[in-house]
């Protein structure tokens, strides 16, 4: 018996609605990236650890790092 373990990182993009920019100050779109690293086993994903979110602004290209519950509160606007 065998098993086939996997280990990969993956970044996945999301653009939220219109908030304002601690930076610039503007109504922007703002771009969350949420960067991680997931465990699979026989190819389906198991684990992920190592999450961290990005949330850069569209009008100004400024970067901050956000916490998750950041992350989500800005994707349901
Ligand atoms: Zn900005």
């Amino acid at each position: 018996m065998f098993f086939l373990f996997g280990m990969n990182s993956f970044n996945r993009r999301s653009v939220t609605g219109p908030a304002r920019c601690q930076f610039c100050g503007r109504e922007a779109l703002q771009e969350v990236v949420e960067h991680g690293t997931r465990v699979s086993v026989f190819f389906i994903p198991v684990w992920t650890f190592g999450r961290s979110y990005h949330v850069t602004c569209t009008a100004c290209g400024r970067q901050s790092s956000a916490s998750r519950r950041e992350a989500a509160a800005l994707a349901r606007r």
